[in-house]
């Protein structure tokens, strides 16, 4: 039998070891990491914050609060100051209206990319979005798509491995039974 890779607790470790680094930062139980999100897709506003909702309901189901910051298309309110901080709880989110990586471009079955170094530090995840909107039209699952390839993307970039599990939302490849779980809203880090 295969151990399941990636329990929820390995994540709560990594996110709250990187909270403690930081001097000065408020004791706080639940590990936060935010997230600046660019839209160069030009998503609809509806479905982007749907796709958000569902991401940060899936790292919340890991023990992990994520607070997602609009960097563009820019807000009422600008936030650059935290646009610009990329670390190991605040990250970068690109949803791109093509895919860019070389890896991806040879296969139209990706939808994202987490830049992840051999050492497994990776502050930048991309979603692709003409491949997720195709997809999602296909299997009729609207924004729950988006919002799991943002979880899965985004969950490389925390584990900080580029490595896939067997099951749940950090698998690699997403068929019939991860579909029907996309769209009951059902696919967390860990199977339930
Ligand atoms: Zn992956």
């Amino acid at each position: 039998m295969s151990k399941i890779p990636y329990p929820a607790l390995a994540l709560l470790v990594l996110v709250s070891s990187g909270l403690t680094q930081t001097p000065g930062t408020a004791v706080n139980t639940s590990p936060e990491v935010t997230i600046s999100v660019y839209d160069y897709a030009h998503v609809s506003a509806k479905t982007l914050a749907a796709a958000e909702s569902d991401a940060r309901r899936i790292f919340r189901q890991a023990g992990v609060e994520t607070v997602w910051v609009t960097c563009l298309p820019k807000p009422e309110r600008i936030q650059l100051k935290g646009c610009y901080l990329v670390e190991a709880t605040h990250l970068t989110l690109k949803i791109l209206p093509h895919a860019i990586s070389v890896q991806a471009r040879d296969r139209d079955d990706v939808l994202g990319y987490a830049l992840v170094d051999e050492k497994g530090a990776g502050f930048y995840a991309y979603a692709f979005y003409d491949r997720v909107q195709r997809v999602a039209e296909e299997r009729q699952l609207g924004h729950t798509l988006l919002g799991d390839v943002l979880a899965h993307e985004i969950g490389h970039l925390l584990l900080e491995s580029k490595s896939h599990a067997i099951s749940g939302i950090m698998s690699a490849h997403w068929n019939g039974d991860e579909l029907r779980r996309i769209s009951e809203g059902t696919m967390f880090f860990t199977p339930s």
